[in-house]
């Protein structure tokens, strides 16, 4: 039977806790982090075609490239050498997750690609490791794979699922402008040579946090969220200072720094104060749009068409 396409759903992820240990002479810091898959998703369809493309749709399609660069494309690319076949898809992304926002979106498309290409193409995913081919795509892609909460060490790739136990319920203030996540981890190069670093977590694993999460406790999770980036992204973009105040104000139990940002995640109570603080938010102009999510949710999988 010939396939007519498939379609893969991937999350968005936030960093519960982001240690930057040292730059490596590869180029990549060694990193310690805890990420959750968040239950806001981009849809990445595959059909058979003569030449392979790219199309975005969605509310976050600006500023998403449809050329080869796409990492949606660069997948496909890779899949399809990796089995000897020509690339010759069309790639639709249907876009929800933020744009260079922190959020692993361009990640989440790679991820999303690879398993629909894989499913369209039958690929035998006993001889052939996707999880490896994501790694040499992007850092994060391979949690986009996976899901739930991990912790991530190497430069995120290598990954240990962690116990985690309920949902917990987040507000997501997206910025207008992204970030890149190059400069972010320029900037924290500088300010490391600049002085003081005693504030770093480094490489050091998140042990009390990984025990608050399996318990489920949200009052325990909220103080030990933490983002080494944190101070890089606020001095590229101190106006997040304001939007990370905003958030507490309007009643969230924690707020940081999405990864690299500059969304700024906050963590609330239950879903119904999720809503409350969202609203305010929404209200207080500190952001282009607010969204209420929940995680951890499952990672990158088939949806029927
Ligand atoms: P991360 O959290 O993994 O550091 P991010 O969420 O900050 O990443 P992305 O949304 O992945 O950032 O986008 C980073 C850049 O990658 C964008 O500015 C865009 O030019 C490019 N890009 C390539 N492919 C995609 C894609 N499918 N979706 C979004 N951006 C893409």
């Amino acid at each position: 039977m010939m396939i007519g396409g498939a379609t893969a759903r991937v999350p968005a992820k936030i960093n519960l806790h982001l240690g930057v240990g040292p730059l490596r002479d590869d180029g990549f810091h060694e990193l310690s982090t805890l990420f959750c898959a968040l239950g806001m998703h981009d849809d990445v369809t595959v059909r058979p075609a003569e030449e392979l493309t790219v199309t975005v749709t969605g509310e976050n399609r600006r500023a998403v490239p449809s050329d080869a660069s796409n990492l949606a494309a660069r997948a496909v690319v890779a899949l399809a050498d990796r089995i000897g076949r020509s690339p010759d898809v069309s790639i639709t992304i249907d876009k929800h997750i933020p744009v260079a926002g922190g959020m692993a979106g361009g990640s989440a498309d790679a991820a999303g690609a690879l398993i629909a290409a894989a499913r369209l193409w039958r690929v035998d995913r006993d001889q052939v490791d996707l999880h490896e081919i994501a790694a040499e795509l992007g850092s994060d892609v391979p949690f986009s794979l996976t899901g739930g909460a991990a912790l991530g060490t190497g430069r995120g790739e290598k990954l240990l699922p962690v116990l985690h136990r309920g949902e917990f319920h987040w507000v997501l203030a997206v910025s207008g402008t992204g970030l890149s996540t190059p400069d972010v981890y320029r900037e924290l190069d500088r300010l490391r040579a600049a002085g003081d670093r005693t504030t770093d977590a480094g490489t050091a694993r998140p042990d009390g946090l990984m025990v608050a999460i399996a318990s489920g406790d949200v009052r325990a999770v909220a103080p030990l969220l933490h983002n080494d980036l944190q101070p890089a992204a606020l001095s590229l973009r101190p106006l997040l200072r304001r939007t990370l105040r905003a958030g507490t104000e309007a009643g969230a139990l924690a707020g940081i720094v999405s990864g690299s940002g500059p969304t700024c995640a906050f963590l609330c109570a239950d879903a119904a104060a999720a809503v409350d603080v969202a609203a305010e938010l929404s209200g207080s102009g500190v952001a282009k749009a607010v969204r209420t999510a929940s995680g951890p949710v499952a990672g990158a999988r088939l949806v029927p068409h």
